[in-house]
């Protein structure tokens, strides 16, 4: 396959199923089925292991879990809440409901509250005395303070560094460093410190060509929704307004972004940091784009205003009269990422080379602020000192030029995970109402970010020990998690968490094909059990380990390493209920209101 990832070898990975929602990504793991959910409704997730660096032609993911007490840590911190199954993965016995904190969730609340029922977790919706397994925070890893235990979803820092100055010196920095690998940022000057390199480089621009006519976009720092965005031609502009003495971002605009239906749009794409060290990136398979509600002309003097033109923001193109709010997930201002790319695939465009550009760039840029990040994660919780280990969902603002590359506009640390919209019933009167596009994506979104940091499914190592080298465990959560959800259907009276057995045989033969490709199905399997029972042996003690280990089971279990899924995978019972269809959620009565419409400080777009 072709070389995508700066001289990365692109090999056969993981989701030659098409009817699969998750297929596992890396930079040597790209399958050129990785394209979003172009097949199946759901929202799934694409699991990225990155090693140090992009150019590597194998990039190693070396886990840097060790065992503290028979129980796996990811941060290297003594951590109480992360544990193995309260079973330790014995038969038949029922994990205890893994706990989550969500009294400090605001606008995620609802679409949490799904995910946990759906999973049959335990909400602890005003907090407790006692430590939870996961802290689900509203705005930053602080929300809460004095955790040391469990997971946080936020970093510490990352509200920082996805402010808009801090994120553009992240990523001017790699610029500098790989021009070429790092030109899908639009070039930008941060103000007031480079207001004068801006005056005089457009200067000596304009002269060398008069025909060169540029546009520039100016952003306030810790601005969000377009918040005081607007368009200038000239830097003089901003003397004039005496906003050059302002923190923001003044940056080259996109004059040719792609359009559909004559109307500009951006994708909102959900990745899921998982951990920082090693470093995991998810992306989700679905997302959203928001579309302009006036159609797009290049920018001159007399449509520079025009905010519904050039801006996508949901918060400002809702007030326009032409925003529409559909049932259907492929028309309306707000669409669902696949169905975007299946009309873009129709048209001819070769959907998979843009999937593949658009997980690079969100890589690239992960990789950009992630030495940051992990400054104030020492900070915050030095190596020894107790502490949660973290994880978050991130909203990727990227925009398409006309010629399909992708462009990042901005990276939000609290991306809205609202499943409805306010709709003014009356002059003033606002009310909730439902967003199907919404809660189809975002419920997905949350649901199988638990799912990937389900504390009962720590990682032993990032290689799948029963296939093949390159099957990483991002592969193999992946794998267990869309098996998990496809049969999760099937037994609707299910009460049990876990893997029933037709999930079991599904992922013992997908595993068994993986692992002895030139096989037939048969012996496939019959090699699986053969390894399966040599891997037993190895770590079957000797009668002296038996006595010494007979009272600390799960512990020893957890500290042998076993890979987390086969603990899964020996669990019988009906499988489990995660993907039944979303329960209704609460009229729009409920959240029915009277006052002005405010604005949510981490709301959409
Ligand atoms: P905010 O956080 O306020 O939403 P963004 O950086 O996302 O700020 O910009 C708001 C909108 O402006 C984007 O959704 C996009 O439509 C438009 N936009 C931003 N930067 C550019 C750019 N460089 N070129 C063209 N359009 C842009």
């Amino acid at each position: 396959m072709s070389d995508r990832h700066g001289g990365t070898e692109v090999v056969e990975g993981g989701g030659e199923n098409h009817d699969e929602c998750f297929v596992p990504l890396s930079p040597v793991l790209l399958d050129a089925s990785g394209v979003p959910a172009l097949e199946c409704r759901n929202t799934g997730t694409e699991g990225v292991e990155v090693g140090k660096n992009l150019n590597q032609q194998q990039v190693p993911v070396k886990g840097t879990g060790k065992v503290v007490g028979g129980r796996w840590e990811e941060n290297g911190n003594y951590s109480r809440g992360i544990h193995a199954p309260e079973d330790g993965g014995t038969l038949g016995k029922k994990r205890r409901p893994v706990t989550v904190d969500t009294s400090k969730a605001k606008t995620s609340l609802e679409g949490l509250k799904i995910s946990i029922r759906q999973l049959k977790w335990r909400e602890i919706p005003t907090g407790r005395r006692a430590p939870c397994d996961i802290y689900w925070h509203g705005v930053s890893f602080h929300d809460n303070e004095n955790i040391t235990s469990g997971q946080v979803n936020k970093f510490p820092g990352m509200l920082e560094m996805s402010r808009k100055i801090n994120l553009s010196r992240a990523v001017r920095i790699m610029q500098e460093l790989f021009p070429v690998e790092y030109d899908f940022y639009p070039r930008s000057w941060i103000l007031p410190d480079e207001y004068q390199q801006f005056a005089t480089q457009i200067r000596t621009v304009k002269e060398s060509d008069e025909t060169l006519d540029p546009t520039f976009i100016v952003k306030p720092d810790g601005g969000s929704q377009g918040e005081g965005i607007y368009l200038i031609r000239d830097p003089a502009e901003l003397r004039a307004a005496g906003a050059q003495a302002r923190q923001a971002v003044v940056q080259e605009y996109i004059r040719k972004p792609l359009l559909v239906d004559k109307l500009k749009f951006d994708i909102r794409l959900y990745v899921l940091l998982k951990s920082l060290e090693p470093l995991e990136i998810y992306i989700a398979k679905e997302g959203l784009t928001r579309f302009c509600t006036e159609p797009y002309q290049e920018p001159s003097q007399k449509n520079l205003g025009h905010v519904f033109m050039h801006l996508t923001n949901y918060s400002l193109n809702v007030h326009s009269g032409n925003f529409v709010h559909s049932e259907s997930q492929s028309t309306g201002s707000k669409r669902t990422l696949s169905s975007v790319l299946r009309r873009l695939a129709a048209k001819g465009v070769d959907v998979k080379r843009l999937w593949s550009d658009i997980i690079a760039l969100v890589i690239k840029t992960v990789v950009a602020v992630a030495p940051q990040l992990k400054v104030y994660y020492q900070a915050d919780i030095p190596p020894g000192k107790p502490g949660p280990s973290c994880f978050q969902i991130l909203g990727f603002d990227i925009l398409l030029m006309k010629n399909l590359k992708p462009v990042l506009l901005e990276v939000n640390s609290n991306p809205s995970m609202r499943i409805e919209h306010e709709q003014e019933v009356a002059p003033r009167v606002f009310e909730c109402v439902p967003s199907p596009v919404d809660e189809e994506v975002k419920v997905g979104v949350i649901r199988d970010t638990l799912r990937l940091v389900d504390p009962g499914l720590k990682k032993a190592s990032s290689n799948c020990k029963l296939s093949s080298s390159n099957f990483t465990m991002a592969s193999v959560d992946i794998l267990y998690i869309d098996i998990v959800r496809r049969w999760s259907g099937a037994l609707p009276d299910s009460r049990e968490a876990g893997m029933g057995l037709q999930a079991f045989v599904e992922a013992f033969f997908y595993l068994a094909a993986r692992r002895f490709k030139s096989q037939t199905p048969r012996e496939q399997a019959a090699s699986l059990l053969d390894l399966c029972e040599a891997q037993l042996e190895s770590q079957t003690p000797g009668p002296e380990e038996r006595r010494s280990s007979s009272c600390s089971r799960a512990a020893s279990r957890g500290a042998t390493g076993a890979p987390k899924h086969q603990a899964h995978a020996r669990q019988p019972g009906p499988p489990s209920p995660a993907g039944a269809p979303l329960p209704r959620r609460a009229s729009s009565q409920d959240c029915r209101r009277a006052k002005p419409r405010s604005r949510e400080a981490h709301a959409e777009n």
